[in-house]
């Protein structure tokens, strides 16, 4: 089958277009194999190519997020058939560990994402547990196999940062870092379905401009405002009550100058670097959460594909590379040019 691997990492100089061996075989009993229309790019793709701490089985398979046709399941399978639509969860839990029958599989002692621990999307064919896939809701007008492969990642794991992690109330501020960035995007319309004030920020007033047109409440560019003098002003002083962080180094000191007592800080990431510190006097005077959050459990992905049979939550794609420009897309998102997802289409 045609894939998009990488053989070393490295810079995006790595990508390659190659005809591998596709992943044929009896399934085991509950594994479903996918025929892949879509795939949609995450910045976890970038870090992939330029390299990890774990082991790569090279040719490795690039590609988290994708969308496609079922082409065969295997004995036990119950709730999809051949020929069904479907996105993928790209989370794999081994379904067996602890966490996993408390039904926290984002926690498994043996998670693995596509595309970083095991082969990805950006291929013709891929196998996943069943439990791993959704049927695509029919809405009107139809999701494309873009907008199928765009939702999984970024709406499950800002789901769990902003309604579990998080448990954002009705008129509660909520400030989201980054508003290009997908989980940012998800964070922002989640926080806004649960009845939030929502401040977002970008370095772009293009971003910021549509940004508003989606919904944010406030928008701060934060490469001229500073943002917690903003975020105080916009509170009376009291500052966020939540905020929402995949920055890391860059944001850590503004993101605890704009939380308010008894705030709650998320982070699902550390785009700009991982070693921050604080001062621990804030941490307990002011009563402070700082919560880590990855991907999500299985019940909040059911949860999320529910609410997007009903319209809400449906997938902003910003735009659809042909399979074989798929590196243009991954420059794309390097050059961090976009607003929302970046899919690719993947013919068959
Ligand atoms: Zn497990």
């Amino acid at each position: 089958m045609r894939a998009w691997v990488i053989r070393a990492v490295g810079g995006l100089d790595q990508l390659e277009i190659a005809d591998i061996p596709d992943p044929a075989g009896p399934l085991a009993a509950r594994q479903v194999r996918i025929a892949l229309r879509a795939a949609a790019l995450n910045r976890l793709d970038l870090f992939v190519v330029r390299g990890l701490s774990h082991e790569y089985r090279y040719p490795h398979i690039l590609g988290a997020d994708g969308a496609g046709e079922v082409e065969s399941v295997g004995a036990e399978v119950r709730s999809i058939r051949p020929g069904d639509r479907v996105m993928i969860n790209p989370g794999i839990p081994d379904y067996t560990c602890p966490y996993c029958r408390a039904g926290e599989q984002s926690l498994c002692l043996n998670y693995g994402i596509l595309g970083e621990h095991r082969p990805g999307t950006l291929a013709q064919y891929v196998v996943v547990p069943e439990q791993n896939t959704a049927i695509i809701p029919t809405l009107a007008p139809s999701l494309t196999w873009a907008e199928g492969a765009a939702f999984s990642l970024v709406t499950l794991t800002a789901w769990r940062m902003v309604v579990t992690r998080a448990q954002v109330r009705p008129g509660e501020t909520v400030l989201v870092w980054g508003i290009g960035g997908g989980v940012s995007l998800a964070a922002m319309r989640i926080a806004k379905l649960q009845g939030a004030r929502v401040i977002v920020t970008s370095s772009s007033d293009a971003k910021l401009a549509e940004a508003q047109q989606l919904g944010a409440d406030v928008t701060l560019n934060h490469k001229t405002q500073k943002i917690s003098q903003e975020v105080r002003a916009l509170t009376h002083k009291r500052g966020a009550d939540v905020v929402i962080e995949n920055v890391g180094e860059a944001t850590w000191d503004e993101s605890l100058r704009s939380l308010g007592r008894g705030g709650r800080l998320v982070s699902c990431g550390a785009t700009t670097g991982p070693k921050v510190g604080f001062d621990m006097r804030r941490l307990f005077w002011y009563q402070w959460n700082i919560m880590g959050s990855t991907m999500g459990n299985d019940a909040e992905y059911r949860e999320i594909v529910r609410l997007l049979g009903t319209g809400e939550l449906r997938p902003i794609v910003d735009r659809v590379f042909p399979f074989a420009e798929a590196r243009a897309a991954f420059e794309r998102l390097e050059r961090g040019e976009q607003l929302g997802k970046i899919a690719i289409e993947i013919g068959s």
